[in-house]
């Protein structure tokens, strides 16, 4: 993949800090492209950078495949343990687990989300120093 444009990434970056500034717990990588307006794919390789330089965390949240049901059966961080899998849902539907039940959502690192916030009441003290 080609490396994203420095805009392309602020765009992604400030919905970011939006959420982390706000009570937002988890958030879909089809938000992001929403409001961005940059394709799914684009915007779901740079969410998975950001989760290895400590800004996001990624899980894996497995739903039911009953499409009026659709319940969250369970989050997990490591989902390769459960593919192949059976399990319940509240349904009472036994689902085997498998690449279309499985959506990937993202969180806001704790670490991250102080920064944000504590950086958003500091004045910017950069230009006194230069
Ligand atoms: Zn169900």
């Amino acid at each position: 993949m080609a490396e994203l444009h420095y805009q392309d990434k602020r765009k992604i970056e400030n919905v970011i800090e939006e959420i982390a500034y706000s009570r937002v717990k988890r958030f879909y990588p089809t938000i992001v492209s929403k409001a961005t307006d940059l394709p799914l794919n684009t915007v779901f390789e740079y969410l998975l950078k950001l989760t290895l330089d400590g800004r996001l965390k990624l899980e894996w949240e497995i739903r039911c495949d009953d499409y009026e049901c659709n319940s969250l059966i369970l989050r997990t961080d490591d989902i390769d343990q459960f593919i192949g899998q059976y399990v319940e849902c509240e349904c009472e539907r036994e689902i085997l687990i498998n690449e279309n039940i499985i959506f990937p959502v993202f969180s806001i690192s704790g670490h991250y989300r102080q920064d944000i916030r504590e950086s958003k009441k500091k004045s910017p003290s950069l230009l006194k120093a230069l």
